[in-house]
């Protein structure tokens, strides 16, 4: 290792974890219940600690808008065009699992044994049920205590982003463009880019630091529908019904049951196949509805499956003269693959930064969305780069120092490559 690249190393090495525990230690859960932006006001007590500590970096622009999202810029310090590069990561948790008064534990020089988490004995990292673990031996592992999550989704991300900008700030040898920092809330409910301002941001083209495996690099989701199908049955009095009663509630039933069963739902299938996904249903005798996800990996299988689905329901109710139903179709998101095509570069940038730390680049897709979807359709073209976070969503949440600090390397040869090329 040249001795440059050695001390970047042992740099981020100090810097990257402590940042991480820091973070963590603030609940930033959100709340799906809530019609608020952010949706919790707590996710404002991370924001304001990250603005600090880029205001004290000397990235003088750093700000935190009122509805909690971060917006910083690090100046180009290159004399050539520089495509303007954004990193994005969350600063929310999920609602899934308290998030509550985070204990980080470090697991240091990992020796690939199970992992007992100490507030809860029946928590219990096996590297059975964890085969990522089995690739981290002699690395510090980081977990939480037994009772919470630990939050590195995404707040491993944050630690990379703020870990690699003060190293740029730090190197002005180090040649870069214009560098946009966006820190979002509320991704874990699906709004982390519902209130981004895209003129502030005003940058070319973006990465969210929010993927999982040490070097994985995803640069394509599922494309995304809600259908929501309403049931107009006939209501008479129970003991005059016979011959007229048409109950919604039955025939929404068996639009569900009439759905093929081996095939097409998110238990039968994987990899790039797709589904369609019943989530809720409601209703009384007169009226019921379904709601639905529709997912795969094009917009024309999303048809087929929504045309499957349609005919499911217009064949129950050739059983029922005197109702009807409707159908109604929302686009969530759509694939960012469609977008990333059309600028090869960026995802053939990211492969050469991963690579630059010698790291074999993984690239997959996700069996999701990201905010980076959403902002791949909004301008911003965006695929997503690890973290380092797994199992997340869960009290069995872990992630390495090692992984993060492999991120924050990656975001640094990211900068520079985008120089280098420009
Ligand atoms: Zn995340």
């Amino acid at each position: 290792m040249p001795k440059k690249l050695l001390q970047m190393s042992l740099k981020i090495h100090h810097t990257v974890l402590e940042r991480f525990l820091k973070y963590v230690a603030v609940d930033t859960q959100s709340d799906p219940e809530s019609d608020t932006y952010p949706s919790t006001e707590k996710q404002k007590n991370l924001g304001k600690i990250l603005v600090g500590e880029l205001l004290e970096m000397g990235i003088s622009d750093a700000q935190m808008d009122e509805y909690g999202y971060v917006y910083a810029s690090l100046p180009s310090n290159s004399e050539k065009k520089v495509p303007v590069i954004c990193f994005c990561s969350h600063m929310d948790t999920s609602p899934d699992c308290s998030g509550k008064e985070v204990k980080a534990i470090i697991h240091k020089n990992y020796d690939g044994s199970e992992i007992v988490l100490p507030d809860d004995a029946s928590q219990i990292l096996k590297p059975e049920d964890h085969p990522d673990l089995k690739e981290q031996i002699g690395n510090g592992i980081i977990t939480a205590s037994g009772t919470t999550l630990l939050g590195a989704d995404n707040k491993a991300g944050l630690a990379g982003i703020m870990d690699a900008a003060h190293y740029l700030m730090n190197h002005p040898e180090v040649k870069h463009g214009t560098i946009k920092i966006l820190f979002t809330p509320d991704e874990e409910i699906g709004r982390g880019v519902d209130k981004v301002d895209m003129k502030k941001l005003d940058a070319d083209f973006g990465y969210t630091v929010d993927g999982e495996k040490l070097g994985s690099l995803e640069d394509e989701t599922f494309s995304a529908d809600a259908v929501t199908i309403t049931v107009h049955g006939v209501s008479t009095h129970p003991g005059f019904a016979k011959g007229k009663l048409e109950s919604a509630m039955k025939i929404a039933s068996e639009i569900l049951a009439s759905l093929p069963n081996d095939r097409l739902s998110p238990e039968t299938t994987e990899k790039k196949e797709g589904f369609i996904h019943p989530v809720s249903m409601n209703g009384i005798v007169e009226k019921a509805s379904i709601q639905f996800i529709i997912r795969d990996f094009t917009d024309e299988a999303l048809l087929e499956h929504e045309a499957v689905l349609r005919n499911c329901m217009e064949k129950v109710l050739e059983n029922y003269p005197g109702s009807a139903a409707e159908f109604e179709v929302k686009e969530q998101y759509r694939n960012m693959k469609k977008v990333l095509d059309q600028h090869p570069q960026i995802v053939a940038y990211a492969v050469e930064a991963i690579r630059r730390t010698g790291v074999q680049p993984l690239q997959s897709s996700i069996r999701g969305g990201t905010d980076g979807s959403r902002l791949s359709y909004m301008g911003l073209p965006c695929p997503n780069i690890f973290a380092g976070e797994h199992a997340f969503h869960s009290k069995q949440e872990w992630v390495s120092v090692q992984d993060m600090e492999k991120a924050a390397e990656t975001i640094i040869h990211l900068c520079r490559i985008w120089e280098e090329k420009a």
